[in-house]
């Protein structure tokens, strides 16, 4: 893979930034995350920034106190220490970088967006907009906007929806350049808050950016197409600058195929009792997204240097 150009990615870039490591706890640690982390630690280390770590449990349903423990556990081993959000708080209880303990915060935005923009309910499951639309539903499925006009009462059992409007978002991704989206074509009326009311990952956390103060967001290509809504619900919520985005590569075996995330050969745990460690796993993560030519150790430092250390 061709080298990162560091001079162009440091000017697109804010100084000092607030950038964040978000998994979800519904699964264990894997290298997709690591290689993830690989980036946010190493961009944070070497513009003098700081790592926010935020659980993202707002599926309730899938989310495991188990999966939590041993994210927290495997980030320690790792030596990714957060600087926000740090791994003895959340250990510790109820914490605002854990979603499922700020039910509030997100009723209280939901609020607010009904004031200034219109949201409605909607009672619609994912099998009747697939049929609708007349294709395989998946999470790209455009809504049509059935119960826009039907005003059912925001009430228990049901979704809520916001009407996100025309128009195209540009923005200046920090790897790969000014890209245009336009959310009403790509998803419609976003969904903010699901039947089974779970908040839904598009609205806790263009909620959660602006109150932790995240002004860099980096994370994996697989999520680029989120951004253009959440720059609009952003600013539907009142946020008129929104983070810097920067969509880096995801892991790839060697042979350029992709790597499963449920592989066995890609979970931290299993990597842990098979004898690696943490710098391996940190080195292999960074090789697997194509930052280093070859598998080797990494230290916390390492990882700065790869993104150029004479920034600051
Ligand atoms: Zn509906």
């Amino acid at each position: 893979m061709a080298q990162l150009d560091l001079t162009a990615l440091r000017g697109r870039l804010p100084p000092r930034p607030i950038t964040r490591f978000a998994p979800s706890p519904t699964g264990f640690l894997h290298l997709g995350h690591v290689a993830n982390a690989v980036y946010v630690w190493g961009i944070a280390g070497a513009l003098g920034g700081r790592v926010l770590l935020r659980l993202e449990d707002h599926d309730r349903g899938r989310s495991r106190p188990e999966y939590e423990r041993a994210i927290l556990d495997d980030l320690e081993w790792l030596g990714l220490a957060p600087d926000i959000g740090t791994i003895a708080e959340l250990r510790r209880g109820a914490s605002p970088y854990r979603q499922s303990d700020c039910d509030g915060v997100y009723a209280a935005a939901l609020d607010r967006l009904a004031r200034l923009s219109r949201v409605y309910a909607c009672d619609c499951s994912r099998r009747e907009i697939a049929a609708e639309m007349g294709d395989a539903f998946d999470e790209e499925t455009r809504y049509p906007g059935r119960c826009r006009d039907r005003g059912l009462e925001l009430t228990a059992g049901r979704g809520v929806r916001v009407v996100l409007g025309p128009g195209a978002e540009t923005f200046t991704d920090a790897m790969l350049g000014t890209l245009s989206q336009t959310p009403s074509e790509q998803c419609g009326d976003l969904l903010l808050r699901d039947r089974t009311g779970n908040w839904t990952y598009q609205f806790a956390v263009v909620v959660d950016d602006e109150r932790h103060g995240v002004d860099l967001v980096i994370r994996g290509e697989d999520l680029l197409a989120s951004t253009g809504r959440q720059i609009r619900l952003a600013r539907m919520l009142g946020r008129n600058r929104p983070p810097v985005f920067l969509h880096h590569p995801l892991i790839r075996k060697p042979d350029g195929a992709k790597l499963s995330k449920s592989s066995g050969d890609t979970g931290i745990g299993e990597l842990r009792r098979a004898g690696a460690t943490p710098g391996a796993v940190l080195g292999r993560a960074a090789w697997l997204t194509g930052l280093i030519d070859a598998p080797r150790e990494l230290t916390l430092r390492g990882l700065q240097a790869l993104f150029g250390e004479g920034w600051l």
